[in-house]
């Protein structure tokens, strides 16, 4: 992997016992998929606006990191290393020993680690359970910060105790905000909603989602949705990095059926999206390692 400007090797690659974002969970990061493209080369989605949003987020916590150029430097020539046709990437700044609460002067690490990815399901259950999404008054939910994830995680054991394969979180007014890891969309008839920027994680997958449909004139309405309405919609999915497009199979005890049109245009369009296929509309999308 990818340490503060070299190339090291994974057992080599470590830090303190006594690090601060172990401690308090301030570490920044982010997941990034790169594709064997249908021209043959290989290429990283949407890099750029995940090297953004992880310069974004390591502000929100006070650390520096390297410039969006040194970056994605590193993550072409650690995809490049890792020899793997298709993978996943992360990016991860943090801060090294040192304890103490504010205590200031800690020295900030970045690293790129690239991994290989398995292929998952075709679709996925959600169920609710009663762990509220992160409040916006609480801390700066558009920031991927390892400690929010917290909630993420207890939310998601709580839906696997369910018999759910991950958690659909509703806001603190009861209204959908987004799974686990993964923003929500529901489907009614034609008609494309999900829940508002405000008080979610912006997903990239999600902006992509809402751009390929916007180039296939579909538009999505972006709004409160309740709990209620989604458990009446004809259809449900999931947009993320790891998901991808991802149909909901079932909700609680709702269940949707399989092959809906707009889920199956969502899932079609983003496959070709992130395999170069939309080239033409999208141009800086992609980023090529070879
Ligand atoms: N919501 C949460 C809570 C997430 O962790 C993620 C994954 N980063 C997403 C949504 C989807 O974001 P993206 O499409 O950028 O992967």
């Amino acid at each position: 992997m990818w340490l503060d400007g070299k190339f090291v090797l994974d057992a080599e690659a470590k830090t303190s016992l006594l690090s601060h974002s172990l401690h308090y969970g301030g570490a920044v990061y982010e997941g990034i998929r790169f594709y064997k493209t249908e021209g043959g080369r290989h290429a990283i989605f949407r890099l750029k606006d995940h090297l953004k949003r992880l310069q974004a987020s390591a502000r929100t916590m006070s650390m520096e990191t390297y410039t969006i150029k040194a970056l994605t430097d590193a993550t072409i020539k650690a995809v490049r290393q890792s020899g793997l046709e298709e993978g996943y990437i992360r990016p991860m700044v943090f801060r090294g020993e040192g304890l103490g609460l504010m205590s200031l002067g800690i020295l900030v690490h970045t690293m790129v680690a690239v991994l290989p990815w398995n292929k998952g399901p075709d679709s996925i259950t959600l169920a609710t359970t009663g762990m509220v999404r992160l409040h916006p008054g609480s801390t700066n939910v558009k920031a991927k910060v390892a400690g929010h994830y917290v909630n993420s995680y207890l939310a998601a054991a709580q839906a696997r105790e369910k018999g759910a394969d991950d958690a659909l979180l509703l806001d603190w007014q009861g209204d959908l905000a987004e799974t686990s890891v993964a923003n929500v969309f529901i489907v009614r008839g034609e008609r494309i909603f999900t829940p508002r920027r405000d008080h979610i994680f912006p997903g990239i997958t999600r902006d992509t989602v809402i751009a390929i449909l916007a180039a296939n004139d579909r538009k999505v309405v972006e709004r409160h949705i309740s709990l209620d309405e989604a458990l009446q919609c004809d259809a449900m999915f999931v947009a993320g990095t790891a998901a991808e497009v991802l149909p909901v199979a079932r909700l609680n005890d709702r269940v949707f059926e399989p092959g809906h049109g707009v889920v199956t245009l969502c899932h079609n369009l983003y496959q070709r999206v992130i395999r170069g296929g939309l080239g033409k509309t999208f141009p800086d999308w992609l980023t090529f390692v070879d």
